[in-house]
């Protein structure tokens, strides 16, 4: 096959390559992205999208079968709710293929070239792909590593059989009836709460003293609460020993050292993901690590001079904005543009039921870097837009120095909160005080009225509570 030349040679087309082929394609450079798998990544095609559109549906699903269980102080009534799981599936599968269509649709306008097929170095300029019609090999003078993530296996655990990844979960076409989960972290619980609302009986495996470590247990108790009323058993400091010999079973060694035994259809780990850092030919170019980690610069340079990364193969948080932002600033280098990594903030979101929003700096991770702090937290109950959506559960909290009242982190939790995670942002990127926020009309009767009480609560005159 004929050897192709180019100036941008992107490997990985997820949220941090597809964004960065895209942008360099604005900007006339001569671009070719290489996948196997169809556009869009593990985002795309087997996490943030196909999760999302499940746990609407649970959402959808749960709303009807609690108004047929209890009366609904809505006056709605209904009887006998059905679920149709490989319908969900497949209207799932139809959104992610619309989008499939739509970022090969941006490629092609961009005039990106795209090689289907796996990419390996031969060397930092020349990388060769196994495509379906023989070896293409492609030389560029600037390459981007965008290999992403892949879930961890446990060794006790491996993948096969009842053992399923988020990747099979999201592709289940029958709701099990009895769903371990062996890690309550993001993934854990963002899909072992939806299958808890589909109708599965749920218990979660946690080996960390608490669910969501990641998040304080402010802002989680309204999780757990509800992870209480669902149903879902939720074993902490407990650890997964393997499958029992039918198979029918996950072993696990609780908190007080205890063997117990949970009948399982199906074993959902969800343990965290580890960057792709290998079966690329990362030998072949000698890249500096960062731990597990390609290292990269505050302009994603890797060590090899003319080879950038980013995205998850690059480092925490694992989140595709953080992809995509990398991505866009990366094209623009190569571009010539003067950029590097300047951003104060990654939201993060964890879409379980309620949702929980975080940007910046929590309390505690304030205090810890020495500031003295003023925090202010207004509750949905004394919000009326919530009281109108049944959302009173959850809360916005700011956090603020003390002296001069700049924001420091701003979080909440609390049913649709992901959608305040625009205004979050903006306000720690513009370096907003309290007084900016406070001083802000928010439009009446919303959600977001509490970031403004918040911030008002924080000065000591909050104006609803
Ligand atoms: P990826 O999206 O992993 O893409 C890497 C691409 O590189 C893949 O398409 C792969 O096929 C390709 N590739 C790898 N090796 C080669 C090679 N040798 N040759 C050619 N191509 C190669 N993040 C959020 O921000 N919000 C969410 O709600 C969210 N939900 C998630 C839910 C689940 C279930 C999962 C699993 C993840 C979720 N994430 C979420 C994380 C998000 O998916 C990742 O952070 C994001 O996809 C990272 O983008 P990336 O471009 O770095 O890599
Ligand atoms: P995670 O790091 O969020 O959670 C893993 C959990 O497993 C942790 O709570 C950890 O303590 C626990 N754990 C680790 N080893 C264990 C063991 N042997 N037994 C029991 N528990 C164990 O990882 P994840 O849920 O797999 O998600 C991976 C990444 O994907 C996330 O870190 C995030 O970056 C991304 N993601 C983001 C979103 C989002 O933005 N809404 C959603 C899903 C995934």
């Amino acid at each position: 096959m004929k050897e192709i030349s180019c100036k941008l040679l992107v490997i990985g087309a997820g949220p941090g390559g597809y964004v960065a082929a895209i942008r360099a394609g604005q900007l006339g450079i001569d671009t070719v992205i290489v996948d196997d798998q169809k556009p869009g990544g593990t985002c795309l095609n087997v996490g943030c999208i196909p999760s999302k559109a499940l746990i609407h549906a649970a959402e959808e699903f749960d709303k009807v079968v609690r108004a047929s269980r209890a009366k609904s102080p809505l006056g709605i009534s209904l009887s006998d709710p059905a679920l149709d799981l490989a319908q969900t599936i497949a209207w799932k599968d139809g959104i992610v293929g619309r989008l499939n269509s739509g970022v090969s649709g941006l490629l092609k306008k961009a005039k990106v070239k795209i090689v289907e097929g796996r990419a390996r170095f031969r060397d930092g300029k020349t990388v060769e792909v196994a495509t379906e019609i023989g070896l293409q090999v492609i030389r560029a003078e600037t390459v981007i590593i965008a290999t992403g993530s892949a879930p961890v296996e446990l060794p006790a655990l491996p993948f096969g059989g009842p053992v399923i990844s988020s990747t099979e979960a999201l592709a289940l076409t029958k709701v099990p009836e009895r769903l371990v989960v062996v890690g309550g972290g993001y993934i854990g619980l963002e899909l072992g709460m939806a299958f808890a609302r589909f109708g599965s009986t749920v218990t979660v495996v946690e080996a960390e003293q608490k669910v969501l470590p990641l998040y304080d247990s402010e802002l989680t108790r309204p999780v757990v609460k509800r992870l209480s009323e669902l149903g879902v058993e939720v074993l902490t400091g407990a650890t997964a020993r393997g499958l029992s010999a039918k198979g029918d079973a996950l072993l696990v060694e609780t908190a007080d050292g205890a063997e117990k035994k949970i009948a399982a259809d199906k074993i959902l780990v969800t343990v965290g993901r580890k960057p792709v850092t290998e079966g690329w030919g990362r030998e072949e170019i000698e890249l500096d690590m960062a731990g597990r980690f390609i290292r990269i610069d505050e302009q994603c340079r890797t060590s090899m001079r003319g080879i950038y990364a980013i995205g998850d193969v690059t480092g925490e948080p694992m989140l595709a904005h953080r992809a995509m932002a990398q991505g866009e600033m990366v094209a623009e280098i190569v571009a010539g543009h003067k950029r590097s990594w300047d951003k104060r903030a990654i939201p993060a979101i964890c879409f379980t039921d309620p949702e929980i929003l975080s940007v910046g700096l929590s309390p505690d991770e304030a205090k810890k870097a020495g500031r003295e702090v003023k925090i202010g937290l207004f509750p949905f109950q004394a919000n009326g837009r919530a009281m109108t959506k049944l959302a009173e559960d959850g809360f916005v909290r700011v956090v603020a120095r003390a002296d001069n009242h700049l924001v420091l982190g701003i979080q909440a939790v609390g049913e649709g909160v992901s959608e305040l995670s625009a205004a979050f942002g903006l306000a720690l990127e513009m370096g907003a005080r309290l007084e900016d926020i406070a001083g802000t009309i928010h439009a009446h009767p919303t959600q977001g009225e509490a970031f403004q009480e918040a911030a008002l609560r924080a000065l000591g005159h909050a104006l609803h509570i």
